[in-house]
Order: structure tokens, then sequence, then C-alpha cells
């Protein structure tokens, strides 16, 4: 068997392995492998967006980095390591800028700047997006520059197993799909951005191929996981596909009704209504629905007709898609049918290791994106905060090897 030799390996080609790719790549042999074509990975199905305090929002409200700190760690229940979300926060705006200055479309404000809507948890307008195709437009963005800076990707490579000596990593083994033959790739860095594991649900917004093979790669090596009772459930997956209705559905304006037309996020929660943190309003469409006042004893209604055509269609367009082609909902005339999922695993890789903030218990293997616990988001994840996880963390693990 031919060993291939690389100054460091990364094992994921979503937005968390495409950014350390990119950096990593500027002095280092570094190659990439995916399961899927990268461009495939699930990143790209992100919608909402991603959240900076760059305070654009024509309201005029200022905005900083100590803010979406501080309602990240509440949003957290307090459990989120609060030097790391600071880290996170402050460069956050940075990292938005970054993209633009890379040519992510992102969606604009009638003054030129990057337009910005209120996610739930976040007292102000904080996530910039690509109208509901955030994830799409930024993953597409980080591969053109990996390719352009000559990142080795090793497509339809699929990891079986990490190589360690001792308590050190050095190398993988993986399956080329293509051909069936087993390939060792030796290094003495690996990087895990496998991303989540969401598939061990039944009903879940995470695509097939989240499937938890990094973070099952490491543990079998030694490394403990962190955080595995924090799961989040998104409050509304579309009824009979469980395909997510992106967050900014309801930061756009949209409404939750019950079957007697109350809008029951009033009550539960007067001040935020329907953009209470998401462990608030699953709960709450799940308490209607089991105590019979959802429709058909399975889903409540997300209504957006209020919101008219022309910012339905110009804002969320793969939101009106998905529910005309999944259900047979135009949700420019009819309400939509919701309900609550799995969505985002908040525990996963245990990091931070003698301090650093992505480094495992294993010399030499590091972990980023949704397969890590770099432990920001704590016993909840604010919507918009795992884009900018993955690319701020993607992008660190250079500065600090
Ligand atoms: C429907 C949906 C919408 C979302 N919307 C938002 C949003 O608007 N804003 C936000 O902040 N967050 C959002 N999230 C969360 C966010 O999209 C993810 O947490 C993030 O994109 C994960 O990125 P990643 O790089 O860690 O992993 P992924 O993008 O999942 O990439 C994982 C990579 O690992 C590779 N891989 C996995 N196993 C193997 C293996 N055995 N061998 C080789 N390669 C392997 C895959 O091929 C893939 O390239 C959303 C999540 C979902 C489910």
């Amino acid at each position: 068997m031919k060993v291939k030799e690389f100054d460091a390996l990364i094992v994921g080609g979503g937005l968390s392995g495409l950014a350390a790719g990119l950096e990593l790549s500027r002095e280092w042999n570094v190659a990439l492998l995916s399961k899927v074509n990268p461009v495939r990975s699930h990143s790209g199905a992100a919608q909402g967006g991603i959240n900076a305090a760059l305070g654009n929002h024509p309201d005029g409200r200022e905005d900083t980095p100590e803010r979406h700190a501080f309602d990240t760690v509440k949003g957290s229940d307090y459990l989120a390591d609060q030097d790391v979300v600071m880290f996170m926060c402050k460069e956050a705006p940075k990292i938005v800028i970054e993209f633009e200055s890379m040519g992510a479309p992102f969606s604009r404000f009638e003054d030129g700047k990057i337009a910005q809507r209120p996610f739930g948890g976040a007292g102000f307008p904080r996530t910039c997006y690509a109208a509901d195709r955030t994830g799409h437009a930024l993953l597409h963005t980080l591969y053109e520059q990996c390719i352009r800076q000559g990142v080795i990707f090793y497509d339809e490579f699929f990891l079986i197993d990490l190589i360690t000596i001792e308590n050190r990593v050095v190398g993988l083994i993986a399956l080329d799909i293509a051909s069936g033959n087993l390939e060792i790739l030796r290094a003495p860095y690996v990087i895990l951005a496998t991303g989540g594991f969401g598939r061990i649900y039944r009903a879940s917004t995470n695509a097939l191929i989240c499937t938890g093979d990094g973070v099952g790669a490491s543990f079998r090596a030694g490394v403990p996981m962190q955080d595995c009772e924090f799961v989040q459930f998104h409050p509304t997956c579309l009824y009979g596909s469980d395909i997510l209705m992106s967050e900014g559905a309801r930061g756009e304006g949209g409404l939750l009704f019950n079957n007697k037309n109350e809008r029951f996020m009033l009550k539960i929660a007067p001040e935020a209504k329907e953009l209470a943190p998401r462990d608030i309003v699953a709960r709450a469409i799940t308490t209607e629905i089991n105590e019979g006042r959802g429709f058909e004893d399975a889903f409540i209604h997300l209504d957006l007709t209020h919101l008219g055509a022309k910012r339905i269609k110009e804002r969320l367009p793969g939101i009106r898609d998905i529910a005309i082609d999944f259900a047979g909902v135009d949700s420019i005339e009819k309400p939509i049918p919701v309900h609550a999922g799995h969505h985002y695993s908040m525990g996963g890789i245990g990091t931070k290791y003698e301090g650093d903030f992505c480094e495992t218990s294993l010399n030499g293997l590091w972990a980023v994106g949704e397969n890590a616990c770099v432990s920001v988001h704590g016993a909840n994840r604010l919507g918009g905060n795992s884009l900018l996880e993955t690319s701020v963390f993607g992008r660190y693990i250079d500065e600090n090897f």
C-alpha cells in the first residue's frame, strides 16, 4: 500500500474544513479529504445567516462584540465557556468582512451595507445573510479560494479510522469510494472537521451524511466527548419531511399560530415572542401540539402571508420553494405546517486541552466546527453562531500550530 505524506490532514470539506485548509495551505503541504464533494457538504444547507456585531441596521442602534457575547452566553443557559465566546464574537466582524472581500454575495440594505436580520435570542438584528442560502454562498466562496491556493483535495475519500502511536496521531486510513481501495495518509497533525451527528435521530433537519464519523473515530482513539447531553431542537421543521424552515422566516416577521388561531408565543415570551431562543419556541410548539391545539395533532402554522409576495420572493425564496416542493404549500398564500425536530448537537469532540481552544487530548489531533465542542454554545446554540464558529475556529488552527 502506497503511503501519502503531508504536513497536515484535514478531514471534512464543509465550512470549518475549508477555513482550516485555506489558512494552513498558505505555508504547508495540506490535504483535505471529504466523503462527498466539498460543496455538497452539509454547510451548504444553512439558510438563515452568520452573526457579527456590524451594527449595520438602518435603525442606527449600536451593536458590539460584547453584546453579541452576552446574548450568546445567556442563550447557552450560562454554560458556554466565556473566554471562547468572547474570542469568537470579537473575530466575527473581521470574518464577515473577509467573506465579503472574497466575493460572498451578501444581501444588502438600501445604503449598500451588508444586510442583517434579527435571530432568536439576540437583542439586535445581527445576522448577516445571502437571502436564505447563506451556507451555500459561503461554502462556494471558501471552496474557490482553496482551489486558487492549491489545497490538495481527496474527494469521496471516507475516513475509516485514525492511526495513533502511543498518545499521538500519525495519520489515518481512508476508503477511496470510487476505487474501493484503502489508503494510508500520514501527517503529524490531523484536523477533524466532519460535521454533526444529527442522523442518530429519526426526525432531524440534518442531511443524511451527518453521521458523526469523526466523533466516532476520535472516541475510538481515546478522546473523550463533551456536552453530549446538550441537543438542540429546532422549532420549525416542515411537517412530513423535517426540512428546516429557517429562523430567518421568523426574523423576517413570520408568526406562529395554533388551531385556535392564537399567537401562543405572546403568552410564552411576551417580549421576544416568535424570536425567543430556540429551546423556548420548540417547547412551546410541542406543548401546543401535545395539548390538542395543533393541526391534525401533528403541526402548527408558520404564517408568512402578511409579509407579501415581494418580500417572500426576495428574502425567503428557498423556504418558499421547499414548502411548495415538499408540502404543496405556497407560503405567499397559505401558512406552512411545522413542528419541532432535532437540529444541532452542542456537544462533540472534547477540545480546549491544556488551554488551546481546538486541541484534543490526543497529541496532534485538533477538532473544529460542529464535530468539536470548543464550548461556545453551552446548553443551547443561538441561530447564526454555528457558521461563525466554523469560520472562526477553522482559521484559528493556523495561528496556533
Ligand atoms: C438545515 C440546517 C440549517 C442551518 N442553518 C444555519 C444558519 O443559518 N446559521 C448557522 O450559523 N448555522 C446553521 N446551521 C448549522 C451549520 O450549518 C452547521 O453547524 C455547520 O455548517 C457545520 O459545518 P462543518 O464544517 O462543521 O460540517 P459540515 O458542513 O457538515 O461538513 C462536514 C464535512 O465532513 C466530511 N465528512 C464527514 N464524515 C467523513 C468521513 N468519514 N470521511 C471523510 N469526510 C467526512 C463531509 O463530507 C463534509 O465535507 C444549520 C444546520 C442545518 C441542519
